[in-house]
């Protein structure tokens, strides 16, 4: 019989680890209550099952629970970030920062900010997709209320030196913003030593649930404003309506608490398996790294190969291995990513790219077989 593909796309998205679903289960039936509801039993355990999950991630963070707002995901948190901070920023000034390798879910609010009458600046990146501090220096105008850069990008790894950007935005009284979907887990991230005011995270990267998030926001020094952007039952002290999502928070907060607690044994495995995988795969001859494999995320190995049609190698590659050229969000479509734009990659060579995301289950067996799949398709289409 055929083996199922081995999924190798944990960059967008990974299993729920089993752990998290048993943690999760009971919120399903046995223990119905709405969170907000404080007439009766039910509804108090849901509230202190979603405040202990608020304080594994805030603990995760360095942050005080109580600057957490639980989201639907992300991309909700990064909307809320922008909008919500534009809209409350408003009358100090009308200029954004970014940077050209984000995920769509920060450009495409910075877009439609630009639609309504703010200027983005969208910074560049060099060949191994770091920002150059000091263009981010010469970017910022009095007018500048936000600055937005992830921590960890979601096609190539690169990790951006928050604490570096959090200081110039700290000296210039402008707020940080960061994506840090990728890094939760993954990257060691501390909103006080870093100077980070917003931080968007989501669960379905980190072995969680799909549909939960949440939003960082600073309370104190500074004491962050930000415009609701879901008006309702006032859920989240207001800056977030709706029924808080009880089984999928439980769930959030054990798969932080899992990834903390396994933090050096993950990070070790996948850095060995990472280190294996680009031995094995450079041996083939033009085969060029997109980012940077000492600064970047470990479960991350992103890979343009010379002499072989993009599509044609990944449709070859399917059965055997289940990954993708680029954000989940983008490879429907034909053109090439724009992250691998931004490094300079030819159109034709980022075609040609395969995106590996490891999952901490991800076996040293598996990636010796996922070498040999990968030589066969490449030598198969080069001849
Ligand atoms: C996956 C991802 C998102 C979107 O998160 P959702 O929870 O799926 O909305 C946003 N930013 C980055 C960097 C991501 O990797």
């Amino acid at each position: 019989m055929a083996m199922p593909p081995i999924y190798l796309d944990g960059l967008a998205t990974t299993p729920v680890d089993p752990q998290v679903l048993a943690a999760m289960l009971p919120y399903f039936s046995d223990r119905p209550g709405n969170a907000s509801n404080s007439a009766h039993a039910y509804g108090w355990e849901a509230a202190a099952a979603v405040e202990v999950a608020r304080q594994y991630l805030a603990a995760a963070i360095n942050a005080d629970p109580s600057a957490i707002i639980f989201t639907s995901g992300a991309t909700e948190a990064d909307n809320l970030a922008l909008k919500g901070v534009a809209e409350a920023y408003y009358s100090h000034g009308r200029h954004i920062i970014t940077v050209q390798t984000e995920h769509s879910a920060v450009l495409a609010p910075c877009r439609y900010l630009e639609s309504v009458g703010f200027r983005v600046t969208y910074l560049g990146v060099n060949p191994q997709g770091h920002i150059d501090l000091e263009a981010l220096e010469e970017a910022f105008a009095a007018d500048t209320i936000l600055v937005s850069v992830m921590a960890a990008n979601n096609e190539i790894g690169v990790i951006h030196p928050l604490a570096e950007i959090g200081r110039r935005c700290r000296d210039r009284n402008v707020l940080f913003h960061c994506d840090a979907a990728q890094a939760l887990g993954k990257v060691p991230l501390d909103v006080q030593q870093m100077h980070i005011d917003l931080m968007s995270l989501t669960a379905h990267k980190l072995y969680g649930p799909k549909g939960i998030g949440a939003l960082y926001l600073r309370r104190d020094r500074p004491r962050v404003q930000l415009a609701p952007q879901l008006h309702g039952g006032e859920q989240e002290q207001g800056w977030r309506s709706g029924t808080l999502a009880t089984p999928l928070i439980v769930g959030f907060g054990e798969a932080v608490r899992l990834a903390q607690s396994r933090f050096t044994a993950d990070m070790a495995h996948l850095r060995h398996l990472k280190q294996h995988l680009w031995q094995g795969l450079s041996a083939l001859g033009e085969v060029y790294v997109n980012g940077d494999l000492e600064q970047g995320l470990p479960n991350c190995l992103n890979i343009s190969i010379g002499g072989v049609d993009g599509s044609a190698l990944l449709r070859a590659l399917y059965p055997h291995v289940a990954l993708s050229s680029g954000s989940a969000c983008s490879s429907a479509k034909a053109t090439p990513s724009h992250v691998l734009l931004a490094l300079g990659r030819s159109p034709q060579l980022a075609r040609a790219t395969l995106r590996f995301g490891l999952l901490r289950t991800t076996t040293l067996e598996e990636i010796n077989q996922v070498i040999g799949y990968v030589t066969e398709c490449v030598q198969h289409l080069r001849q």
